[in-house]
């Protein structure tokens, strides 16, 4: 798996589900989706589990796909808990590949280009340099 980052654009929900902990988050104007290997996006990673290490993901992953499986009515957002389950499962055994620092840093800054009402000191500061 591999955690990307990009830009959220106004067609995107405010609010997702963290394809880790299955809890429901806001999004920040930065999405970090989280792709298994093949490339299939698994979902929006939330501001929580980016902080862990692979294999907490790893664990947790795997976690709620045997929960989905077991106990599906826990999961009645989901229209096809087992298909999730399969899914989550699959990706639980890839490695978690994280952003650089730097990569990370050059998507912050484009993501405030792209939503300069919500930042007004950035345009300032960009105003006062030309
Ligand atoms: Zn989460």
């Amino acid at each position: 798996m591999k955690i990307h980052l990009e830009p959220k654009l106004s067609s995107c929900p405010d609010k997702l589900r963290c394809p880790v902990c299955q809890q429901a988050f806001d999004v920040s104007r930065m999405r970090s989706l989280l792709l298994n290997d093949r490339g299939l996006i698994q979902g929006d990673i939330c501001p929580e589990c980016v902080r862990l290490t692979s294999d907490e993901i790893r664990v947790m992953m795997a976690d709620h796909a045997r929960l989905m499986l077991e106990q599906p009515k826990l999961y009645a957002y989901l229209p096809y808990p087992e298909e999730v389950a399969m899914e989550l499962f699959e990706a639980s055994l890839e490695e978690v590949k994280f952003p650089s620092p730097y990569h990370w840093l050059v998507k912050t800054i484009e993501s405030r280009f792209l939503n300069p009402a919500e930042d007004q000191t950035t345009i300032q500061a960009l105003s006062q340099m030309h």
